[in-house]
């Protein structure tokens, strides 16, 4: 008998209402498949009895390895809620990574969608410690496949009844793997109770910020599965009764038709994503659609260039900031009371900030020594933080996990300045920041800069080791229009004059070139751009 007034933070509990209350609200799969909640309910319950019959037991990993799909969604909450494990595969990782991450996690059963198959039927000895695969493919039509034993999704799901254990709230509820942008990937586990509230967190944080996200907004998130719980919505938009649409692959032509088809309202997403919808050759077909299109972007700074970009287009874009360790929400650029009151510009220049905490986060900047900096704007401390949703630590790695933890607060690597309204904005991350003549460059200001000329489409500053300086900054631009290297001085050249940034900040050397090349997660990888230039 559980203690009188004793409630687990579990998803079961959260989601205890759900199904009835949004019977009828649709999750949609690209133009492929639409079910309303109850029926969705229902198939995560016939998932988890599918599950069991073929041997899952709580405390086993389960890997997913798919795109954005309904059948994703269905093992977010199948598999937690029954107690096992939930591993969402990097699928963006090269093979020699997923087999990594795999057998570090220690993953037990697999649910794969057909055409990753055959990376992992190529290396199949390697795969002896999974015990069976659950293969599906678009169509729900049958699937051969030489990784043994293995079961049709849909077989499986046709079983029902499923009774969901009222978890411990300290259960492991997922794993995944860092994307390794700044170095070796790194296993993190979050707990039924990490979720549960980041899930609530999540919720106020989106109705509440400028972009005011309600019940009658379509959700379409553009964040990967494997990213960070694609950032924790697959939990909150459900939770807030929202119609659901997964994108599968993200490709342009498919984003726009849905956006228009499902009337989508809501969106989530790195500046790259952004960047590549509203660089469509075919953009002007959906400009109607495009108007009040509201949308959170992290994972990386939201250039003002960017913004502008998508202001124009009646779309409204806020920067929000949180990383693989922290499940990932910490801040969302919401308005305060100084920020309420300001002029539209102001409103603007500081929606697109890193933002102020959400709820329970308890977020401070601070020097080496852990004292908060000045709220001056200018004084650059790193972000440490505390709140109940942040990993216990990597997994099988005690020693990262006593860095990332040192001295209590959560260290995020992160280098910041606060204003004196209380906002936050990241300058640079510690292992990228530009170090010259003793002192340090903020990339991320500088990368701000260039977004707002004409012609620059996407840029990534980085520091070039030098004899004299130790370090100095270079700039690599995308152009969207002809523009030349002394356009780029002129225009930083009148930053310097204003102020807005440093006469020693201008990079020494700017380069043009086809693209900047991305992480596994969307982002500019600087690590690639440094073996470049050398
Ligand atoms: P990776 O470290 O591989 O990029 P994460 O997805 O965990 O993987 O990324 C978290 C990092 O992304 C943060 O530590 C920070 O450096 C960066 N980041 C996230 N949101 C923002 C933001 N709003 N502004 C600037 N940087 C951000």
């Amino acid at each position: 008998m559980p203690e009188k007034n004793s409630f687990n933070l579990n998803l079961r509990n959260l989601f205890i209402n759900t199904a009835k209350n949004f019977s009828d609200t649709e999750i949609v799969y690209r133009n492929k498949r639409r079910m309303t909640y109850s029926k969705f309910f229902q198939r995560v319950n016939g998932l988890a009895a599918g599950l069991k019959s073929i041997g899952v037991k709580e405390g086993d990993t389960v890997a997913v390895i798919d795109w954005d799909t309904d059948k994703y969604m269905e093992a977010y909450y199948a598999v937690p809620m029954m107690g096992a494990i939930l591993h969402t595969v990097n699928i963006r990782y090269p093979p020699e990574l997923i087999y990594y991450s795999m057998n570090h996690a220690e993953d037990k059963y697999v649910i794969v969608r057909d055409e990753f198959l055959p990376i992992l039927e190529k290396n199949k000895q390697m795969f002896d410690f999974i015990k069976g695969w659950i293969v599906y493919n678009d169509d729900n039509g049958t699937v051969s496949t030489q990784m043994a034993p293995n079961y049709h999704y849909e077989d499986i799901v046709k079983n029902e009844k499923f009774e969901f254990p009222d978890l411990d709230e300290n259960t492991t509820a997922t794993i995944f793997y860092t994307s390794g942008t700044t170095g070796f990937p790194k296993g993190v586990t979050f707990t039924q109770r990490n979720l549960v509230m980041h899930t609530l967190a999540l919720a106020n944080g989106v109705q509440f910020s400028p972009i005011n996200v309600g019940r009658s907004d379509n959700f379409m998130i553009l964040v990967p599965m494997f990213h960070v719980h694609s950032w924790g919505i697959p939990y909150m938009g459900l939770l807030n009764g929202n119609k659901y649409v997964l994108p599968g692959r993200y490709e342009v032509g498919t984003i726009l038709e849905l956006l228009k088809n499902e009337n989508i309202k809501f969106s989530a997403m790195v500046p790259s994503i952004l960047y590549m919808v509203l660089s469509a050759p075919n953009l002007e077909e959906y400009r109607e659609y495009l108007k009040g299109w509201r949308i959170i972007i992290g994972g990386a700074a939201l250039p003002k260039g960017l913004a502008m970009k998508a202001r124009s287009l009646g779309i409204t874009a806020i920067g929000a900031y949180g990383l693989s360790e922290t499940a990932p929400l910490l801040t969302i650029a919401m308005y305060n009371d100084s920020i309420s009151r300001a002029d539209d510009e102001t409103k603007f220049n500081f929606s697109i900030t890193t933002g102020i905490p959400v709820p329970m986060v308890n977020l401070k900047v601070v020097d080496q020594n852990m004292v908060d900096v000045p709220a001056d704007a200018k004084t650059v401390g790193e972000i440490v933080v505390r709140s109940p949703w942040l990993t216990k630590g990597y997994f099988k790695d005690p020693q990262k996990t006593e860095e990332l933890w040192k001295g209590g607060w959560l260290h995020t690597g992160d280098l910041a300045v606060i204003h004196p309204n209380g906002y936050i904005s990241i300058v640079d991350r510690e292992k990228d920041a530009v170090k010259s003549g003793g002192e340090f460059i903020p990339s991320l200001v500088l990368e701000n800069a260039l977004s707002e000329m004409k012609g620059v489409g996407e840029v990534a500053v980085i520091g070039k080791p030098h004899e004299k300086w130790g370090e100095r900054p270079v700039a690599f631009i995308v152009k969207n229009e002809p523009i030349k290297e002394s356009d780029v001085y002129e225009h930083l050249n009148k930053y310097v004059d204003v102020g807005r940034i440093q006469k020693w900040w201008v990079p020494d050397e700017i380069y043009f070139i086809d693209s900047i090349p991305k992480t596994s997660t969307g982002k500019s990888d600087k690590k690639e751009l440094r073996k470049m230039l050398k």
